[in-house]
């Protein structure tokens, strides 16, 4: 966290070559309450023709519900909701491109996604594919995409992945979850109407809010930190702290976990996550388990990395009355172990942002058995 070492060496690494990342950022954002009916008219000037539609990606916990009918639907435009049970795969993004290929002449205008971070992947997951040769799970990696996306607007509905800020989309492909990461991926336009995210769940609120949190905590105590990502970071964990221990409206609490969420993203774009990260892609990955949820369930048992953020995390699961599942890996064979702790060690640049370049000499095999077994 000491900034001064971190710039003096960052001019060092620059003297010695090094290239600072050139990274995209949202080039248009909206932000209030109901700030959603201002869509129509965003859409408008984004129009190529009338028959290039708008299709609207948008969480089935939506239909039939007041925010579809609010959609601004013309022409030949089309909603299709989609589950968010399961985190976004290559298949359903390919299965999404060719359904849209199929119903229309024309390349639609354009792609707006409506939900938390798994419809919000999955709509910049389709723009790009909407352009680009072959399968999504051709361009997992990093900076394998080649052709600029078809424009699209990212809408979250619950708070907390940073999804809407991020040159990321995670997906699961056929052996890897693995982010199409690349200056494409970025929404051209983001609206943040924190009333959508009125009717989360108590525990969705709070599994998809420690994602942010858990960014904070590992962007904050990373060896990657520099005064960017640090000046975000500390913003998101204030906004973290009144939200989750204050004692503030809900209206404000919704408003804040909002920024909250877009600062923790704009602070791991330019540093990295770490331990609880990587730990959880091996759950999600064997088991499904939604990267939220996952996050706590491993963020619990970090205390030897994250001292002072697994405290506090204990005082948010006490004020909110929020009960982890237990019991997640206790059937678990040795195959299984060791499929999550490949995937898990495979995450380097988490580790090594977590503990420096020698994590090796720190992270084994045993150690994150033991961790996972606690699950
Ligand atoms: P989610 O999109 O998976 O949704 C979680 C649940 O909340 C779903 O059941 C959904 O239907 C429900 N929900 C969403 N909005 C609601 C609303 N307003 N009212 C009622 N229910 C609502 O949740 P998430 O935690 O935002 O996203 C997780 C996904 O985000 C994972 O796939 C993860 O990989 C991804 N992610 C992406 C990034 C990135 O930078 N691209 C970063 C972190 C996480
Ligand atoms: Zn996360």
């Amino acid at each position: 966290m000491d900034v001064k070492k971190d710039i003096k060496a960052e001019k060092q690494l620059s003297a010695k070559g090094t290239t600072y990342r050139n990274f995209p950022m949202v080039p248009r954002v909206v932000f209030g309450a109901d700030s959603f009916d201002q869509l129509g008219a965003i859409l408008l000037s984004k129009r190529a023709h009338s028959d290039a539609p708008f299709i609207f990606l948008v969480d089935d916990v939506f239909e039939g519900k007041a925010l579809a009918d609010r959609i601004p639907l013309i022409f030949s435009d089309q909603i299709i909701f989609v589950s968010a049970n399961e985190e976004p795969k290559t298949t359903q993004v390919d299965a999404l491109v060719n359904k849209i290929l199929e119903s229309f002449s024309e390349l639609p205008s354009g792609i707006v996604g409506i939900g938390g971070g798994t419809l919000l992947d999955l709509s910049k997951a389709v723009a790009i594919m909407l352009t680009n040769k072959g399968g999504a799970a051709e361009y997992q990696g990093w900076d394998l995409v080649q052709k600029p996306a078809i424009y699209h607007v990212g809408i979250p509905t619950i708070s907390g992945t940073g999804a809407e800020v991020s040159r990321t989309t995670v997906l699961l492909g056929p052996d890897k979850k693995l982010g199409i990461n690349s200056d494409f991926t970025t929404f051209d336009q983001v609206i943040l109407d924190p009333n959508l995210t009125q009717d989360v769940s108590k525990e969705q609120w709070f599994y998809t809010g420690m994602d942010c949190y858990i960014h904070c905590i590992e962007s904050l105590n990373g060896t990657y930190l520099n005064a960017f990502s640090q000046s975000y970071g500390e913003k998101a964990l204030e906004l973290c702290h009144d939200v989750f221990l204050g004692d503030i409206s809900p209206e404000d609490s919704r408003d804040k976990l909002m920024m909250a969420s877009w600062h923790g993203g704009m602070s791991i774009a330019y540093s990295q996550v770490g331990v609880a990260h990587a730990l959880s892609y091996g759950l999600g990955y064997l088991l499904g388990v939604k990267h939220g949820i996952g996050n706590c369930l491993v963020f619990q048992h970090l205390s030897e990395f994250y001292p002072e953020g697994v405290t506090l995390f204990n005082k948010m699961i006490a004020k909110h009355d929020i009960k982890l599942p237990t019991g997640i890996c206790s059937n678990l064979s040795d195959s299984d172990f060791n499929t999550m702790i490949s995937v898990a060690i495979g995450m380097h640049p988490l580790w090594e942002n977590a503990l420096g370049p020698n994590w090796r000499a720190t992270i084994t095999e045993e150690k994150l058995r033991s961790i996972y077994e606690k699950i």
